[in-house]
């Protein structure tokens, strides 16, 4: 199971996500896809559907499809 940490609060900062300038947070994500990253909160969500989804994608290969 994916985790985020969040190691710091910063009242503005430029997102990495969206480069605009809002409250964000410095997130690591313990995969490596990101680590101390200045994220917002939206897009920190965001980037952790993301992350999820591909993960998810990832543990679940593709079946042929069969008929009997
Ligand atoms: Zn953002």
């Amino acid at each position: 199971m994916m985790k985020v940490a969040l190691t710091e609060w910063q009242e503005s900062a430029t997102c990495c996500w969206c480069e605009k300038e809002r409250e964000c947070v410095s997130t690591t994500f313990s995969d490596g896809f990101l680590k101390e990253a200045l994220m917002c909160w939206k897009c920190l969500q965001t980037a952790f559907k993301v992350r999820s989804r591909q993960q998810t994608d990832k543990g679940q290969p593709e079946k042929p499809a069969t008929s009997n």
